[in-house]
């Protein structure tokens, strides 16, 4: 359990510059080689205890945090326990934020996500082979899971690119492709690769990231990357170019948002009045 900047998930547009309180958990349902939690993905040893559902909530509220990430491994591998974490905080006024794999079937994602506000979903590569064979997991899942998330709850995806893995061409305007199939709109978060676990292939470059980013900006509207040194990672208004949401690494500044209304928890852009994509 820990308290991390929300930007460190990634979620960029769900309530920006925020903390949010990150619990931890064993184990995962797939089996990537280059896993970089593998400490606590391949464990079932749990460093702490049970801790009962509500205490989680009541821990969120005593350090006046408004959100509860289920984050670092895979959480969903116990369901039935974020369930019931996301209901007890729910009952408090505080969101629950999914970080995941994604890789769940369409009747467990339809009794998930109404529980949660916001998720960031991987979307690791765009081979079905490569998805079942080397992570051990089903692309088709993802693709379904990201499709019933978008629309009834905040959603973002990440992809971690790994060299000689999924960087190719083919593969990353396939992933693009089919984000912008199910909107343009959505924030995709392209981060680099570190050796880890199993793979010792070299790090992926900066220029590799940024090259994707710039193929991806033709089609999406936000794209971010992660693990490298980019000083553009900042939020814009796609109609006028303000500046949204200044980020320079986890020192967050909300510079152009102006709130809708108050019980309204989206914002305009404060130079042109466009709607924005950033809510709270
Ligand atoms: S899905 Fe995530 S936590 Fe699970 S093995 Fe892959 S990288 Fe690790």
């Amino acid at each position: 359990m820990a308290v991390d900047p929300i930007e460190k998930k990634p979620l960029f547009h769900y309530r920006p510059g925020e903390d949010i309180l990150s619990i931890g958990f064993v184990g995962c349902n797939m089996d990537c080689p280059f896993c970089q939690n593998w400490q606590i993905s391949r464990t079932t040893a749990a460093a702490n205890g049970f801790v009962p559902p509500e205490k989680i909530a009541e821990k969120a509220l005593e350090l006046g945090l408004k959100q509860i990430a289920y984050t670092y491994s895979e959480p969903l591998v116990h369901a039935e326990y974020v369930m019931d974490c996301m209901a007890a905080a729910r009952s408090l006024g505080i969101a629950g934020a999914l970080v995941t794999n994604g890789c769940f079937n369409e009747e467990a994602a339809a009794e998930i996500i109404p529980l949660a506000d916001a998720a960031n979903i991987d979307l690791k590569c765009f081979s079905e082979y490569n998805y079942r064979n080397t992570l051990k997991g089903s692309l088709p899942a993802v693709k379904n899971f990201i499709r019933a998330a978008f629309g009834k709850i905040h959603t973002e995806i990440t992809t971690l690119i790994v060299p000689g893995f999924n960087d190719s061409e083919q593969e990353t305007d396939a992933c693009i492709d089919f984000i912008a199939s199910v909107s343009s709109g959505i924030p995709w978060h392209i981060t680099a690769y570190h050796p880890a676990y199993k793979w010792t292939a070299a790090p992926a470059k900066a220029e590799t990231i940024l090259r994707i980013k710039e193929r991806a900006e033709k089609k999406l509207l936000y794209c971010y990357t992660g693990n490298i040194n980019d000083n553009n990672n900042s939020t814009f208004c796609v109609e006028c170019g303000a500046e949204l949401v200044t980020r320079d690494g986890y020192n967050i500044k909300i510079r152009g948002l102006v709130k809708n209304g108050k019980s309204d928890n989206t914002y305009r852009c404060k130079r042109c009045g466009a709607a924005t994509a950033v809510k709270y």
